[in-house]
């Protein structure tokens, strides 16, 4: 199984001709409102062919009725109850003509996580568990969550994303789950913002050996080009990116990491979990939205074709 307990929030898309000016009111050409943030990395690894399961929380409002629906239909269990009193978490996405985004979320139910919460749900030795940087970074429960972190079992498996808001995360707390990573997997700005470094080489070096000393291996995305593989004592290994008809690259990293692992998890080697994960999340940006995994079969066609 495939354990997640950070973000899953609602995404409010609107697409708008220009940025509003303060005492604006615009009328958005059009609306979507779909799951976003960790429920991306989830789908991808469920159409994948793993049990997946959402130990996060969410709420009992209109966000949260979407997100359980969604749940559902992705066949991804959620194991603790709704907060009552509270909604899921939105993300307001605002799209300019530009095709340039800007954020506004609140966290909502996610942020009540707690450490006791999560150390409540019986676990096994063969359990993944993943958690992006999300949650690490809201001060009401990244600590809480780092310290579950630093409480998996050895043989546990660790596996982290620490996405954009990396730089938000309280030092300490950052360090603490690091440390505890089996892989990582961030993209190239995200990796400069840890290591403080430009290089590939210099950044996967840091990464595995100072910053993430008893990780397995580090994968840095970088977008269009492909990505970087670094497995201990291995020279640094690249996967070029799929050619494929681009028009939305929305939820590719998220994309990336969730197939990834599901590679690692049925024994695939790490370098065919990178090649396998390329290929995923290029096929995600041939649809528009967040959550646009494709499915394994669609992937192995891609793989073989
Ligand atoms: P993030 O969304 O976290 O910044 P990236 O943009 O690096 O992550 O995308 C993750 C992965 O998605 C890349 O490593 C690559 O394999 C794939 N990808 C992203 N953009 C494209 C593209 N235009 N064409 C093909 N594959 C892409």
């Amino acid at each position: 199984r495939l354990l997640h307990f950070g973000s899953a929030v609602v995404d409010f898309i609107y697409r708008i001709v220009h940025l509003p000016q303060p005492g604006d009111d615009l009328i958005a050409s059009s609306f979507l409102q779909m799951p976003g943030g960790g429920f991306n990395m989830m789908v991808a690894a469920r159409r994948s062919g793993v049990k997946t399961v959402f130990m996060g929380r969410i709420g009992d409002g209109v966000a949260g009725s979407l997100l359980e629906k969604a749940f559902e239909q992705e066949k991804i269990d959620c194991l603790l109850p709704k907060i009552r009193g509270e909604d899921t978490g939105v993300c307001i996405v605002l799209v300019t003509g530009d095709g340039e985004r800007t954020f506004v979320s609140h966290p909502g139910a996610e942020s009540r996580l707690q450490a006791a919460d999560l150390q409540a749900i019986k676990t096994g030795p063969n359990d993944w568990f993943f958690t992006s940087g999300y949650t690490l970074a809201y001060p009401e429960c990244g600590a809480q969550q780092a310290e579950f972190i630093a409480g998996l079992r050895p043989e546990q498996t660790f596996v982290f994303d620490p996405t954009g808001i990396v730089g938000e995360i309280a030092p300490p707390i950052l360090a603490s789950v690091l440390k505890r990573t089996d892989w990582l997997s961030c993209n190239r700005d995200e990796a400069r913002t840890i290591t403080g470094l430009v290089e590939p080489e210099a950044m996967a070096d840091a990464l595995l050996n100072i910053h993430c000393p008893r990780s397995r291996g580090v994968v840095i995305r970088l977008g269009a080009e492909g990505a970087y593989l670094a497995e201990r004592n291995q020279k640094l290994h690249f996967a070029p990116a799929f050619k494929v008809a681009t028009i939305d690259t929305n939820g590719a990293g998220d994309c990336h990491v969730g197939a990834f692992i599901a590679a690692l998890m049925r024994g695939e080697t790490p370098t065919f979990a990178l090649r396998y994960a390329n290929a995923s999340a290029a096929l995600s940006t041939t649809k528009h939205g967040g959550a646009t995994a494709p499915t394994r079969t669609e992937i192995d066609l891609l793989l073989t074709g």
